[in-house]
């Protein structure tokens, strides 16, 4: 049974316990970070940790009590639970004051919660989808306009993983005033030439931690990076596709809205950008 964490205790996961007041679970009042795992260390960890303390800043959340400690709780978690490859989850909510209210708890007598735990996935860099690419489908995106917070309202996110499946595809690409803002969890990208292009930071989109490494790692390749909106036409006449996350890496996507890129196979810089990622990151995993 897994080991998990909550608010300062290890505990057998069916001992784990959340009051039914926290606002997490009634409004959605959270945050969270996934830091992959790969040969048991953690994958970018300080640029994620970086963006939880952004994320509870932009929502006036207290910082969790162990938040200094946080590193350690992952190390923790992830030597207890045997994690050879996988994941940590890591979520804060504003915690409960014991009823449902609109009104913020006052953060001098409300501690936020603090969960973290682990999902082990042997093999995760070497994923099947990887070797032959994913498919995907647009959809609109009617998500609120902070998704650069990475907040738990998933669940349109979810309903788009859902249509995908519905249609054939396994993800989906969010689609507002007829530019592709990012995959349903994940940041989109398309190859046209020598060119990689992909939406520009804002509020519309989640400021990926593996997008800030795969540009930094395309640029230091000599590779051309454009960041900025592009269409679902254009996407479609594209050379060839990827996504990131800190759980897919480089995701090679093959087939847009039913048109397949080039072949129909996984494109030469999505895949010379996996190995780069992986390489490279595992030299700075914790
Ligand atoms: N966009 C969205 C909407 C996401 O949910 C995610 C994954 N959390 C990403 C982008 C990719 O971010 P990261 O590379 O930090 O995992």
């Amino acid at each position: 049974m897994r080991t998990v964490y909550v608010n300062g205790e290890y505990l057998p996961e069916t001992e784990a316990t959340v009051s039914i007041f926290d606002r997490g679970f009634l409004m959605a009042d959270g945050v969270y970070e996934v830091t992959s795992v790969l040969g048991g260390k953690l994958i970018d960890f300080d640029g994620h940790l970086a963006r939880l303390e952004r994320s509870l800043s932009e929502l006036d959340m207290k910082k969790p009590a162990a938040f200094d400690d946080l590193l350690d709780i992952h190390r923790e978690l992830v030597r207890v639970n045997g994690i050879t490859d996988g994941l940590v989850y890591l979520q804060v909510t504003r915690g409960s004051d014991g009823d449902r209210d609109f009104v913020f708890p006052d953060p001098e007598t409300t501690e936020p919660t603090l969960v973290l735990f682990t999902q082990s996935k042997p093999g995760l860099a070497d994923s099947p989808a990887a070797k032959t690419g994913i498919k995907v489908i647009g959809i609109e995106d009617i998500r609120w306009g902070r998704r650069d917070i990475k907040t738990v309202q998933l669940l349109y996110p979810s309903m788009g993983k859902m249509m995908a499946k519905k249609a054939g595809a396994d993800d989906a690409w969010m689609i507002e005033d007829g530019h592709v803002t990012e995959g349903t969890s994940n940041n989109a990208y398309i190859v046209k030439g020598n060119t990689i292009v992909t939406r520009h930071l804002s509020t519309d989109i989640l400021h990926g931690i593996t997008r800030a490494a795969v540009l930094r790692f395309a640029r230091e390749a000599q590779m051309q990076v454009e960041e900025r909106a592009f269409t679902m036409d254009e996407a479609k006449a594209a050379d060839e596709a990827f996504v990131t996350s800190a759980s897919a890496f480089v995701m090679p996507v093959v087939e847009i809205d039913g048109t397949a890129l080039g072949d129909g196979t996984p494109g030469p810089v999505a895949k010379r950008l996996r190995e780069i990622y992986l390489e490279e990151s595992l030299k700075s995993a914790v």
